[in-house]
């Protein structure tokens, strides 16, 4: 058992796959169960006697943490899950996190529309996780503030928001033309962990770190115009940073530092055959090659929780922690405990991405992995590809 929870979203039909009246490959048995099958394969398989292995006939079942059924209904399940239901199982436990200390992490992941981009931002009238979490952060603050406790914390938010792109990560809060771009390096703090330099805004409310959302998501998909679809090829690292200090009871000053990164990244598909130029040739390499260094890290993460059963606690050294508060100094957590000693090796410099999130996705991070897929025939072997990938994480 890892400690990634994985759910599965499906995105409702297109008004073409509607209209044209697609087969639906996905069926949600109660809340975790997903089959897949291929009612247009089976039936022409069958006719011509095929045997078609990559994409099978056979109906696939998969178990997840959570599945988050089309708000259309169309992918056959009694339930539809809203953007609120998805704040309530994923939003919740991460700002909870947050709060604790703890780092935590939401990543979506899928095929080019699937609903990657509206789970973690969602619309103006449907906002997803980012915007929810930013609004109910500093809820959060208010009411901790607003406590009568003289011990209260005061806290200090920090935003960051960039893109990893061709393997060089850049700042989405920043001007910049598509030739000056300025291609940010990525640092190790000995205690802290891996960072990218000089790129935090602390924010006051939920309307600056909102402010700060919507100018990154613009920056993108200005970006994407720019360059034909160029958002689907990059990973999106919106990044909360909380810092809490507080004074105990003896009078020692406290600080735990920890944060939340939300991830939307490049489209999982397959790279074309024929890619239209030796760029497109490139950025297909290297989206496959990030996106297959987090499943190894999500893999070796989920090996190593199923061999210390139940030791989790002794093996974690990478995310921030409340235990600082025994420690008779100021402290800026992660890393009161020696630096993962004891822990099997975990491919995180394989890719800038992993390596970003390195101290996010093992030790008591809590993780989650969101697989986005469509309930249509036309995507059968991406969407298979996608509950392979996410069932591995588990
Ligand atoms: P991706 O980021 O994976 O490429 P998008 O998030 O842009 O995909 O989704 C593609 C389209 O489908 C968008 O118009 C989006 O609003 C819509 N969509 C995706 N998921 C859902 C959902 N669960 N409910 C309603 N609309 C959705
Ligand atoms: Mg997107």
């Amino acid at each position: 058992m890892s400690n990634i929870k994985v759910a599965i979203r499906v995105r409702p039909r297109t008004i073409s796959e509607a209209t044209l009246d697609h087969q639906l490959t996905v069926h949600m048995g109660g809340n975790n169960i997903v089959h897949l099958h291929n009612p247009a394969i089976s039936k022409t398989s069958a006719k011509y006697g095929w045997n078609d292995k990559r994409a099978s006939s056979q109906p696939r079942q998969f178990a997840f943490d959570y599945c988050f059924p089309a708000t259309d209904g169309s992918c056959a399940s009694a339930n539809i899950a809203s953007q609120e239901k998805v704040f309530e199982d994923l939003g919740m436990p991460v700002l909870n996190s947050l709060f604790d200390g703890y780092n935590a992490c939401v990543l979506a992941y899928g095929q080019s529309g699937t609903g990657k981009t509206y789970t973690m931002m969602g619309t103006p009238l449907e906002p997803g996780l980012a915007p929810k979490l930013c609004a109910a952060i500093f809820e959060r603050i208010t009411s901790e503030c607003g406590c009568s406790n003289v011990h209260r914390p005061s806290f200090r938010i920090e935003i960051s928001f960039m893109e990893i792109y061709n393997e060089k990560v850049r700042d989405l809060l920043e001007e910049y033309s598509n030739r000056g771009s300025v291609q940010l390096k990525i640092r190790e703090h000995p205690q802290l962990g891996p960072y990218v330099q000089g790129y935090r805004h602390t924010v006051e409310d939920a309307a600056a770190a909102l402010g700060l959302l919507k100018e990154g998501v613009e920056r993108r998909s200005s970006a994407a115009t720019q360059n034909n679809g160029h958002s689907s090829r990059s990973h999106a690292v919106f990044t909360v940073h909380c810092t809490a200090a507080w004074v105990t009871g003896e009078g020692l000053p406290r600080e735990t530092v920890a944060k939340l990164h939300l991830v939307d990244l490049a489209g999982s598909e397959r790279a074309s055959c024929n890619p239209v130029s030796r760029l497109r040739l490139k950025e297909g390499a290297l989206i496959n090659k990030s996106l297959a260094s987090l499943g190894n890290v999500i893999n070796a993460l989920a090996e190593k929780a199923s061999l210390s059963k139940g030791s989790i606690s002794t093996l974690n050294t990478s995310s921030s922690s409340t235990s600082s508060i025994n420690i008779p100094s100021v402290q800026t957590t992660p890393s009161a405990t020696p630096r993962r000693s004891q822990t099997p090796f975990i491919p995180y410099r394989d890719s800038v991405l992993t390596w970003l999130l390195k101290d996010s996705l093992g030790g008591n991070s809590k993780t989650f992995l969101v697989a986005a897929i469509s309930p249509s025939t036309r995507a059968f072997k991406e969407t298979l590809n996608t509950l392979r990938f996410a069932e591995r994480a588990k």
